[in-house]
């Protein structure tokens, strides 16, 4: 009998998750949920235009931790650069996605040849009811009685803000998914907002331009503008941060951090990479006060160290900030007011607390991917959150987990797992692919471990 897989999510974590447990000398049925057809690509790796670059150089995003030349190599097939030349470049997203779905493709034929199924369903998993001692996964169209679930989840949609009324969700003067921009929807002149700051936001003003609008963009954000570019890091930087033992409390951390950037002022982005290698661990021995202090005083100055653009996307940034294209306001969103063909926006501006108007014709949500999952959306992990099935965890920032297996905590001990994104509340840093290819080969050990016992 085969060991039957629900793999909920089927982006790259999803997806690299599927190749690992094909190592299993058990034989193995492996059903892949994705919203759409494009399995291995998710969210980030099918941008809506061609141009967006990835955020991290070529050299860091082999999808096998193992092989850290796969996807340079897999670029360079003619052999017509050095290696080192694509080491720092930055190449497209959607060059990146050709990747990831030559390697779904390969998948799939191996699990042909080698006795395991994979059954790719386009479509959204709805729910995963436990019944007599198996998982019950639901679809639209399906009910599958399962022996192990994955949530595989990825980057939800931004939560709308509570300024933009329910009745206003769909209106065609909103866009709520900032990684499908309603671009025909958006006259060429008149002025835009765009909800957040952050690298999306970045994205957001390509795909507008690139679709021939040439009105001003409106940005409002808590904290302004406060986006760097990636710095090549320095060789060997002497720095305590590297030996830290871990664990190690936080105002620790900061004493050293401070000690050592009067060392090396220029050297934040280096730092801050030093501790982010260990990111994991020493947030895992955090205390929950810990994390809580994090999350209110220092997220975003992480953020800032951490979240940088290619050279190429900051200079298109810096002449829109020149030209007067772009306008980056600090402040918070008090009213907005959607009329059939302007929308109307109240802010108070950080600085001067003062009341500020502003006349768009649509309004993009940048805000960054949802992750309390207590909020009704609709989602799977919301039903499974209302039906006790899967709990958050404290700071709602995912799911609650033991990272040092990848089961969710559920009063039954069922066979449901997490990895990616959802493991924020965890681990803290858990999105990009050198972090995630390292979860995907080791949820399927695990895995492939327990159907060992079975
Ligand atoms: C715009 C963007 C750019 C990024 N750029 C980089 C970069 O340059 N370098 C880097 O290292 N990282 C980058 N990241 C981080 C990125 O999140 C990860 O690299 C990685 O793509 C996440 O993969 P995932 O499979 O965990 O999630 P996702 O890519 O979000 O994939 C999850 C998939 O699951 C599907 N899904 C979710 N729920 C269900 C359901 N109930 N039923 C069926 N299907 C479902 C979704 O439709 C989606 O296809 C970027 C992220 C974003 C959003």
């Amino acid at each position: 009998m085969k060991i039957k897989i629900g793999i909920i999510g089927g982006g790259f974590s999803g997806a690299m998750l599927a190749r690992h447990l094909l190592n299993s000398k058990q034989n193995l049925e492996i059903y892949i949920f994705n919203n759409d057809a494009k399995f291995g690509r998710g969210i980030a790796y099918q941008a809506q235009i061609d141009s967006l670059l990835l955020n991290v150089p070529a050299g860091k995003m082999s999808a096998y931790s193992n092989q850290p030349d796969h996807f340079v190599d897999w670029l360079n097939k003619e052999n017509k650069e050095s290696k080192d030349e694509f080491d720092q470049k930055f190449v497209a997203r959607n060059e990146y996605g050709c990747y990831l779905s030559e390697i779904w493709e390969e998948t799939k034929k191996i699990a042909a040849l080698s006795g395991h199924i994979i059954h790719p369903v386009i479509g959204k998993a709805l729910q995963i009811i436990p019944k007599d001692g198996a998982l019950e996964l639901q679809t639209h169209e399906l009910n599958l009685s399962l022996d192990f679930c994955v949530l595989a989840c990825g980057n939800s949609l931004p939560t709308r803000p509570k300024t933009i009324a329910e009745k206003n969700f769909n209106s065609k003067r909103y866009s709520n998914n900032p990684w499908h921009i309603k671009v025909e929807a958006i006259q060429p002149d008149k002025e835009v907002l765009i909800l957040g700051a952050g690298l999306t936001m970045v994205d957001a003003i390509q795909v507008l331009r690139a679709n021939g609008f040439k009105g001003k963009v409106n940005c409002i954000s808590p904290h302004g503008f406060n986006i760097l570019p990636y710095e090549k890091p320095t060789e060997e930087l002497p720095s305590e941060l590297k030996f830290i033992n871990i664990p190690i409390r936080l105002s620790e951390i900061l004493k050293l951090f401070h000690q050592e950037m009067r060392l090396y002022p220029t050297k934040i982005a280096d730092l801050v990479a030093l501790l982010r290698a260990k990111s994991g661990a020493i947030w895992s021995n955090f205390t929950h006060e810990e994390r809580d202090f994090f999350m209110r005083h220092l997220r975003h100055k992480w953020g800032v160290a951490r979240h940088r653009i290619p050279p190429e996307s900051y200079a298109i940034l810096q002449d829109e900030i020149k030209n007067k294209s772009l306008q980056i306001h600090a402040g918070k969103i008090t009213a907005m007011e959607f009329q059939e063909s302007l929308v109307f926006v109240e802010f108070q501006e950080r600085n001067s607390n003062k009341k500020r108007h502003l006349c768009v014709q649509h309004v993009i949500n940048c805000t960054g991917p949802a992750s309390d999952i207590t909020i009704p959306n609709g989602g799977i992990l919301n039903s499974l959150c209302q039906n006790d099935i899967i709990q958050a965890d404290p700071l709602f920032l995912g799911v609650k987990t033991d990272v040092n297996n990848y089961q969710v905590y559920s009063k039954e001990n069922y066979p449901i797992y997490a990895l990616g994104n959802l493991l924020k509340g965890e681990l803290w840093e858990t999105t990009a692919i050198n972090e995630l290819r390292i979860q995907c080969e080791e949820l399927a050990q695990v895995l492939i471990n327990t159907f060992n016992k079975q």
